[in-house]
């Protein structure tokens, strides 16, 4: 099959997701930017992801999105499909629980915060971060999500992923290597997938998350709902949550902060066409009404310049940037 032929494909297969074409990608980011998708593909659920990627032809790129919290597309836009989970893979239970602790199965295109709702209606506590984190499950598997001292993997028993050919497979933590905002397979493990003996530096971008089982241990409904009110009652505080962003930019360097180093650098309010540095929290960078792509990643590379000028450290960003250019 031709690229050209998914289309068609897909009205000719029993395929019962969604297919759109030429699709902008600012219906489906938090920076409410960017450019197109050649296709979007919005599966009907689990067992309709499969057929979909075995259908697709091997060099069609494939990029699998939750809500588009972290993420930029620029301008040009993307070639191949974006396949976005949220809200399409939704199967979220109480799978055990006993007097100490409970598992929840939670699939990939959850919001987190339903999660950290269902948790604490469970008696479950250590879930509550996940309500602020405006992002799905398989978001904050991929990023390893986190916020006030907790991290997503640590409260992951195992995962459940998919191949580029339509594979389920569950994974345990020890198949990753999981850090800070980052998350990968270990390379032996990727050279076992693909029956290879050395891939080394060779990253293929060709399963993904699509679900996890989290163990969590007993609490009170009350406690877990008081500290889902003060975790967002802290967000609403500090961050821009009136305008279009992507959470932090910029991974926080080692003992230090990325807002607070921006900040000293004098760059709060600093703006490029409709992209800003947000003068609430310097690590954020909003869109004002009519930012491009381009505008907001040259406020990236603004800042990452200046600071680096003026403070000898290099920031990382945290935030995913693909497509090209216009
Ligand atoms: C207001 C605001 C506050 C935020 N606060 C926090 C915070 O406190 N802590 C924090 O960690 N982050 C925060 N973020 C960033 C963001 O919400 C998280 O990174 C979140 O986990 C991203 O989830 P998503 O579903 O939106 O992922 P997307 O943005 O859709 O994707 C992000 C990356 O993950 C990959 N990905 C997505 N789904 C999958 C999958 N199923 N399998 C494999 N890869 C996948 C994508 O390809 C992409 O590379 C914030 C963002 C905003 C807008």
């Amino acid at each position: 099959m031709d690229m050209s032929d998914i289309e068609s494909a897909h009205e000719s297969t029993a395929l019962r997701g969604e297919l759109r074409v030429n699709e902008l990608m600012k219906k489906y980011t938090s920076w409410r930017a960017g450019g197109t998708a050649e296709r979007v593909y919005m599966p009907a659920d689990l067992a309709d992801l499969t057929p979909f990627l075995l259908g697709l032809p091997a060099d069609e790129p494939v990029h699998v999105i939750g809500l588009g919290s972290n993420l930029l597309v620029r301008d040009g836009g993307v070639r191949g499909t974006v396949v976005v989970l949220h809200a399409r893979l939704n199967e979220l239970r109480l799978e055990q629980r006993n007097e100490k602790d409970g598992l929840i199965y939670a699939q990939a295109g959850l919001a987190c915060a339903k999660v950290a709702r269902f948790a604490a209606s469970h008696h479950l506590a250590g879930a509550e971060f996940l309500a602020g984190i405006p992002g799905t499950i398989g978001g904050a598997l991929a990023m390893n999500a986190g916020c006030y001292g907790t991290e997503t993997w640590e409260i992951v028993e195992r995962v459940q992923t998919i191949s580029r050919k339509g594979e389920l497979r569950e994974r345990s933590p020890g198949d990753y290597r999981v850090g800070y905002r980052h998350v990968a397979l270990k390379p032996e493990v990727r050279a076992e997938m693909h029956g290879a003996k050395n891939l080394s530096g060779v990253f293929l971008n060709d399963e993904w998350f699509v679900g996890g089982w989290f163990r969590l241990p007993g609490g009170a409904l009350d406690t877990s709902r008081q500290k889902i009110k003060e975790f967002l009652a802290r967000r609403i505080a500090s961050q821009p949550l009136n305008l279009p962003n992507a959470g932090s930019v910029f991974r926080n360097p080692p003992e230090d902060r990325a807002a607070r180093l921006i900040e000293s650098c004098g760059l709060k309010g600093f703006c490029i066409g409709g992209a800003m540095v947000s003068p609430k929290h310097a690590n954020f960078i909003v869109n004002t009404g009519a930012a491009t792509a381009a505008d907001i990643e040259a406020v990236i590379t603004t800042v990452k310049n200046q600071v680096k000028q003026q403070t000898g450290i290099e920031l990382e960003q945290e935030v995913r940037i693909i497509g090209t250019a216009q």
